[in-house]
């Protein structure tokens, strides 16, 4: 495919048609004055007058003259650029996802760092210099300094030692607490770089099995084409994948490429990204929240000046500007913190695959459940499959035990008896276990059981959440919080109590069954500090806590080799979502979950709770079947015409003024759906979301659902804008534009 045209031979361009990072896809502009004529050219980051601001655009064309008068001038250039290949790629992204080609250049780029400002590097590694066998030794002496502690645990946890950067940036650590440790001689700083670090991977993993020499022969053979090769990757949890991505990508850098590696946002933990520092040391660039904008930055320079080869990150890693790119991974890729929630709101899986299409590149999508559109691709041929059917060694699935909570629910408490069983064995055998609450953070509110008044908030439909802490009753989505109350606010009665499932709950519940148990909580509660979730893992890999209690958060990233039973409470929930994905979101989550149950060696038990044991997800679950679930679900999708056999995109329209919001959205729908019924496209709606108002604006959903094209989307969004100006009111009405959304709430 033809990329960008190459810049003029009159490099140096009087004026330049510039991208802006707002809402609107017009190219303005500028005068380049004399002095910065050599260093613009198509793809410059420059900072330029848009009114009384200064911001930061990327020039897209050149020209001799200008269009508009007066041209105001370019402030200053800065060294970002936006190479040919994320110009044509942030022209798809905003003509698909429907936004202007500045803000997706934007997101393309590194942060706009205006004053950089950086301090003085510790360098080299910093290593563990006392020998321990496990942390608990260390836990005495180091009892009364914390962050020590939990640096040294850490340090332990990925072999002893790590790049100063990691321990700094990545981890969050000051300069104080390694101080500290370096004063006490706990550690010490070493600069040697390793031998030949790509020779390691052999000394842990000393033969493929089958499939996975299979799967990298065949991965090889794609690279060596340097024709767009997209793979689906399907292997069990603990089936080798990572082993593969880590050969692939070796072999990628031993004849001169680069490589990207998506993972989940959660998946950012130190065990996760200990593996692939080991192997590629240095030429790793891990991308990670906890940058702050300057070290975005140096470490978007790294890439581009080919000093790191690798980049391991979430999402926003797909835009890296590694030099020779030829591969990219996305590690779980169903899950749907690839999807950006924020403009433009793109999904790092689809980006890639364009990328992939317009580099020429291997794109290696892996999952041990892959999405419904993945699965189905690859059933069509349109991506290779590459299997992984078993576990290492052999090592057999966790049995899967159901339970039918009709029948055994007790007295409305969280646990059946069968759970508790499997709990009691377990502990006394010396096993840990996990208790997995289907839940979406901990809702807890508050209910009058004279009325049956809710405590809701004052600016959202929505009910607050009771914490314990404080005795507060807090609103998640707009952060109103008051002291919750003692009476009713309707009747005046105090008979209030608590609905809903909370960990907190079941903490409690837990610690009267088995009294002086350690149990550790991991939820929205527990996780709030900077390393909180990363420090109850490391706490609960220790084996000390005989429990670990939690929400989603415990169902991904680290490894624990102590689990052997895992135990779901409320498996159902999620499943009356109004989600087309439910199903396949449940089953994801549920198998992931039992994953966690018995790894090397040993079968895990799962015993998952439901209130409906008859779904037909569960059948399949029971026999860790996905390709039998899948081939259901589709049959599902398929008869409702939802992806993978149409496109979604959803509207949502909000704002504090209801009427104008009807009347808009009204006029937006009569006219629209006269388009959609001159291609193939349906409209669902308009109707109120889940949570009908929040932060005082009202709101509206429409989903179309069907065929169209790029010229269908922006003709949509045209009529939009007309309608907005034409209604009384009608500016005051925001659309969220999502295509191929993930979240429909
Ligand atoms: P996944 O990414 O599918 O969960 P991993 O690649 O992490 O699987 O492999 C699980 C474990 O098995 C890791 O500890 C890994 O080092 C080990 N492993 C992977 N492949 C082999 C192999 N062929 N022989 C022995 N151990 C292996
Ligand atoms: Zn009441
Ligand atoms: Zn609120």
């Amino acid at each position: 495919m033809q990329l960008e045209a190459a810049p003029p031979p009159n490099h140096r361009a009087t004026f330049v048609k510039v991208a802006l990072p707002i809402p609107i896809d017009t190219l303005f502009t500028y005068e380049v004055p004399e002095e910065f004529r050599d260093r613009v050219s198509i793809g410059t980051r420059v900072e330029v007058p848009l009114g009384r601001r200064i911001v930061g655009g990327v020039v897209f064309e050149l020209a001799a003259e200008s269009d508009y008068h007066p041209t105001r001038k370019i402030q200053n250039t800065t060294d970002v650029h936006l190479n040919p290949q994320l110009i044509a790629l942030a022209r798809w992204i905003a003509s698909y996802y429907g936004c202007s080609r500045g803000e997706a250049a934007q997101a393309c780029l590194p942060p706009r760092v205006t004053r950089a400002r950086r301090s003085a590097r510790l360098a080299g590694k910093l290593r563990l210099a006392i020998s321990v066998k496990s942390v608990d030794e260390l836990e005495r002496p180091f009892s009364r300094a914390a962050k020590q502690l939990a640096l040294l645990k850490t340090l332990f946890h990925v072999g002893g030692e790590a790049p100063m950067e990691t321990v700094c940036g990545e981890w969050g650590y000051s300069r104080a607490v390694v101080k500290g440790l370096l004063g006490k001689n706990a550690v010490r700083v070493v600069q040697e770089s390793r031998t030949s670090p790509l020779a390691g991977i052999d000394r842990e993993v000393k033969e493929l099995s089958g499939p996975q020499k299979t799967a990298l022969e065949a991965l090889a053979s794609a690279l060596a084409s340097n024709a767009f090769s997209p793979f689906l990757l399907h292997g069990v949890t603990g089936s080798g994948k990572t082993e593969i991505y880590l050969r692939a990508i070796r072999d990628v850098i031993a004849s001169g490429g680069g490589c990207i590696v998506l993972v989940p946002e959660i998946g950012l933990i130190p065990q996760a990204t200990a593996r692939y520092r080991r192997v590629f040391g240095d030429k790793l660039a891990i991308i990670h929240s906890r940058l702050t904008p300057v070290q975005r930055l140096e470490m978007w320079r790294k890439i581009e000046s080919g000093e790191c080869r690798v980049v391991l990150g979430p999402r926003s890693a797909v835009f890296s500007p590694v030099r020779n790119l030829r591969m990219i991974v996305v590690d779980e890729e169903q899950d749907d913190s690839y999807k950006q929630e924020d403009k433009p709101r793109y999904h790092a899986r689809s980006v890639a695959l364009m990328r992939g299409k317009f580099e020429n590149l291997t794109v290696l999508l892996g999952s041990a459940t892959p999405s419904a559109e993945s699965f189905f691709h690859a059933g069509r041929k349109r991506y290779r499959r590459l299997e992984l059917p078993e576990r290492v060694g052999g090592g057999a699935m966790p049995r899967i035990h159901l339970v039918d909570m009709r029948r055994e629910s007790t007295d409305g408490g969280f646990f059946s008896k069968t759970l508790l069983d499997y709990l009691e064995a377990n502990i006394k055998a010396g096993g840990q276990s996990i208790i997995f609450l289907n839940k979406r953070g901990h809702a807890r509110f508050i209910q009058c059981s004279a009325c049956g008044w809710v405590a809701g908030c004052n600016n959202c439909d929505i009910s607050l959440t009771y914490h314990r802490v404080g005795r507060r009753a807090r609103c998640h989505f707009c952060g109103f919080a008051k002291t919750a109350p003692s009476r009713c606010e309707t009747c005046g009665s105090s008979r209030l109590f608590f609905s809903g499932v909370g960990t907190q709950r079941v903490e409690l519940d837990l610690q009267g069954f088995y009294p002086g148990i350690g149990i550790l909580r991991m939820d929205a509660d527990t996780t709030s500090g900077k390393r909180g979730h990363q420090r109850i893992l490391e706490e609960f890999s220790t084996g000390r806590y005989p429990i670990l209690i939690g929400t989603q958060m415990v169902t991904k990233g680290h490894h624990f080799p102590g689990v052997s039973l895992v135990g779901v409470l409320h498996a159902e929930e999620g499943l009356n979502f109004p989600d087309f994905r439910s199903a396949e979101k449940t089953f994801q989550i549920l198998e992931q979950v039992s994953g966690r149950s018995g790894r090397e060696g040993k079968v895990g038990e799962v015993v998952i709770q439901t209130f409906m044991p008859d779904h037909y997800l569960f059948s399949f679950l029971k026999r860790h079947d996905y390709s039998g679930f899948m081939h259901e679900e589709l049959g599902i999708r398929k008869q409702l015409n939802y992806p993978p056999f149409a496109r979604i995109l959803l509207a949502s329209f909000s704002s504090t003024n209801k009427a104008a919001l009807d009347r808009v959205v009204a006029g937006w729908v009569r006219e629209v759906r006269r388009m959609a019924a001159k291609g193939k496209a349906e409209l669902l709606g308009p109707s109120p979301p889940l949570v009908p108002r929040i932060r005082n604006r009202h709101r509206e959903h429409v989903l179309i659902k069907g065929d169209f094209t790029a010229a269908d989307k922006k003709e949509m969004l045209a009529v939009f804008s007309k309608v907005a100006a034409a209604a009384p009111n009608g500016r005051s009405v925001e659309l969220r534009w999502d295509v191929d959304p993930e979240s429909f709430f």
